[in-house]
């Protein structure tokens, strides 16, 4: 069989629904066309979703510390313990936070921080059972494996306690964070200090049988092969053969400024898009398949409409981590909608667990909410801007 042929099968058996290897799926990344690749995993979308419905989501991503031990040379974010610039927020300023992001409309908040060295499974309880108190109606998808491994590692507790234990406290999903690299050699190279990629997956697995669901991420460009890339989507497979327990995959790249890794590796647009196509035909089994408008630009974003995604992510009310390393990319909620349906998809708010919330068929059943922006970077702020109130909810 010539190469040409067997893409070609290869495309049509994923178009259709059916297994691709991960040789193969190495195959699609680095030789098929590139339009080839994006009818097929388009072809997914649309017999996924035959009402051609791509969603978004309102939430804010509030950081509790930027303190943590574990030294990523990706990350712009931490500050080692002890670091002039390293703060904490108290439970009051994260709750004013999340009481912002409801006023808003948000539906969900993601608590994302470092690896503080005195944080324990009893802090997040403290931290969680606070929001659900105060904001119920919020869903607290939130942290990652790292974090679970990190605070049970304090408390002394094995890691199904400190799952059963946040869950109780309130965590409803884990967010994909920390998934980097999963591969060893990739992994080592950019966050030594980080647990393996199995030890990340072993986590998810343990979080899925207790049933809180998660989200799995990938971040391209710091210098790993194509090959280690299709290896990480083979990973994150083989858990969800087991527990079906991912929603989505969020690939997402690289930001180049202010970390040790300084740039100097990137993923170029073209490989980003492929990677989302692959991603589509190869995860059969994963329902959703998220855009990252906000590291590769709303362009880019949009486009991945046309490589099989289905959900273009949030309007982030608030972002730093991401932010601090260079991602500049800004939104509203009038223009994502707009991004969605000029893509010739129909835009409808979602929940975290894609529920969708509202439909808008026409113009006349869009939000009319100027107010919901995205805003980052409050981090550059001394204290992590603590006490600063999103400019647009001080407007009223
Ligand atoms: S990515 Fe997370 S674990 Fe790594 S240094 Fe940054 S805050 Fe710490």
């Amino acid at each position: 069989m010539t190469v040409s042929r067997e893409i070609d099968d290869i495309l049509q058996r994923g178009a259709d629904g059916g297994r691709i290897t991960p040789e193969e799926a190495l195959l699609l990344y680095t030789e098929a066309p590139f339009h080839a690749l994006g009818e097929a995993a388009d072809a997914v979308r649309r017999r996924r979703y035959p009402d051609n419905i791509v969603t978004y989501l309102i939430d804010r991503n509030i950081n509790y510390t930027n303190v943590c031990v574990t030294a990523c040379k990706f990350c712009a974010f931490y500050r080692a313990p002890k670091h002039s610039e390293g703060w904490t927020h108290p439970t009051e300023e994260i709750l004013r936070r999340c009481g912002e992001a409801v006023e808003l409309g948000a539906t969900q908040v993601m608590l994302q921080g470092g690896h503080h060295p005195d944080y324990g499974v009893e802090y997040y309880e403290e931290l969680f059972s606070s929001v659900k108190q105060a904001y119920p109606q919020l869903v607290i998808h939130s942290i990652g494996p790292s974090e679970i491994l990190h605070m049970a590692k304090v408390s002394g507790v094995s890691l199904d306690e400190a799952i059963a234990r946040i869950k109780a406290a309130g965590l409803d999903s884990i967010a994909g964070a920390g998934a980097e690299m999963l591969p060893a050699r990739p992994r080592r190279a950019i966050a030594p200090l980080k647990e393996s990629g199995e030890r990340w997956l072993e986590v998810m697995e343990l979080a899925h049988r207790q049933g809180v669901e998660s989200t799995a991420t990938m971040m391209m460009g710091t210098g790993e092969t194509h090959a280690e890339r299709i290896e990480h989507l083979r990973m994150i497979r083989d858990v969800q053969d087991r527990t079906r327990g991912f929603r989505s995959f969020i690939p997402w790249t690289y930001q180049p400024e202010n970390n040790h890794l300084k740039g100097r590796t990137q993923a170029t647009t073209l490989e980003y898009l492929r990677l989302v196509a692959v991603a589509r035909l190869f995860f059969e089994t994963v329902p959703h398949l998220q855009a990252s408008w906000l590291t590769t630009g709303k362009d880019v974003g949009q486009l991945s409409l046309h490589m099989g995604v289905d959900d273009l992510g949030s309007i982030m009310l608030e972002e730093n981590v991401i932010s601090s390393a260079g991602a500049r990319h800004r939104s509203n909620l009038q223009e994502l909608i707009g991004m969605i349906r000029s893509a010739d998809r129909i835009p409808a708010q979602r929940d975290t667990l894609y529920n969708r919330l509202a439909v808008h068929h026409t113009p006349a059943d869009d939000p009319t909410d100027e107010r919901v922006v995205s805003h980052f970077s409050s981090i550059a702020l001394p204290g992590g801007g603590a006490g600063r109130s999103l400019p647009l909810v001080d407007v009223n």
